[in-house]
């Protein structure tokens, strides 16, 4: 394949040729290839027709740049950035760089491709259709073999399909499949970890929690004064515990049933919870939900006095709502809620575009 790697980087990308058909063209008395000679004018203001196709270009650069500007939008929640796309049956893409993670692979925009460990929350395919060109990304750029983390259950299918993609295409897919179990534990750096948690679907999930490993003064020592503290270190003395703070918890898709089993305390006590609400209106009740194996905004307002998290990233809306349908739906929270939900409204469409 005869990608440059300099057309991944939006803020790098050339200049486009303007859609003008790659032949050479006779201008001002010169022979040049249509697309290099613009590029090449685009600081000169050239005089009548060539100013519209200057002024073209501008546009087309502009434009570029403005998207490269959307693209890379984030959302900044207790200090940790989150960026991606979640659109209920489309893609779901949630990219976190501070933790070199990215959860769910329905579609691979740019900035996923970089982060070295992905977590798979289940098989559908608007949370793992993009795989192979996750991997296949990676491998073009000659980024290292990623870890990627599924359900055991379906660890197996997942080695079928990466098999069929390398065979029709005749390439490597080079990945480190790691079936983690719900209540295992992984350590993606040396104070990081994390572990997967049980959702309810209509097939088998799992959520994910990222722990930060932090060290905290063992209770015998919390009366002793600073200096006291020094000297027991000083003499070699272990005074600290290791602990385990849940710092980001991802559900994927689930029924309000996870915030009802008490072996999720994590999740819900997590600095951040990114989870979904599908379902916003009144036509698509509740049951609708469930049937779906989905939640709906009014069981988020139901079990707010569960929610000890500081921020809450509400996903994977509907296609069916816009941004502002969206907006009213979440300021209809309790001020409980709404204070910490923000929604993650990328990629729906505004009633008034
Ligand atoms: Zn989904
Ligand atoms: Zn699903």
């Amino acid at each position: 394949m005869a990608f440059s790697p300099t057309l991944y980087t939006p803020t790098s990308t050339p200049l486009p040729s303007l859609s003008l058909p790659h032949t050479s063209v006779s201008v001002l008395g010169s022979t040049a290839h249509s697309s290099t000679r613009l590029r090449s004018m685009s600081a000169k203001n050239p005089p009548g027709y060539l100013s519209v196709l200057h002024r073209a270009v501008v546009e087309e650069e502009e434009y570029r740049k403005a998207r490269a500007e959307v693209n890379r939008k984030g959302t900044e929640l207790e200090g940790l950035s989150v960026e991606g796309f979640s659109i209920g049956g489309l893609e779901t893409c949630i990219v976190l760089p501070t933790f070199n993670s990215v959860f769910d692979i329905g579609r691979c925009p740019s900035r996923a491709v970089n982060q070295d460990f992905l977590f798979i929350t289940h098989a559908h395919l608007d949370h793992i259709g993009a795989l192979p060109m996750y991997l296949a990304t990676r491998s073009l750029y000659s980024l290292k073999p990623p870890t990627v983390f599924v359900p055991p259950c379906i660890k197996e299918d997942v080695e079928r399909l990466l098999e069929i993609h390398c065979t029709m295409s005749n390439v490597e897919l080079n990945v480190d499949l790691v079936a983690l179990d719900v209540g295992e534990t992984y350590e993606i750096r040396n104070d990081l970890v994390a572990r997967p948690f049980k959702t309810h679907h209509v097939i088998p999930s799992q959520g994910y929690i990222i722990y930060s490993l932090r060290k905290k003064l063992k209770k015998k020592y919390a009366h002793l004064n600073g200096s006291q503290i020094k000297k027991l270190k000083n003499q070699g003395v272990e005074i600290t515990d290791l602990i385990l703070v849940p710092e980001v918890a991802i559900t994927g898709d689930t029924t309000s049933d996870f915030i009802l089993d008490p072996k999720n305390s994590d999740a819900l006590r997590a600095k951040v919870l990114i989870t979904e609400a599908t379902f916003l209106d009144e036509e698509n009740d509740v049951e609708h939900a469930k049937e779906h194996g989905h939640m709906h905004i009014f069981e988020i307002m139901e079990h707010a006095q569960w929610f000890q998290n500081k921020a809450i990233l509400l996903t994977h809306f509907s296609s069916r709502y816009t941004v502002e349908d969206i907006r009213v739906a979440v300021s209809k929270l309790q001020s409980k809620l709404s204070c910490k939900v923000v929604p993650l409204t990328e990629g729906f469409r505004s009633a008034y575009t």
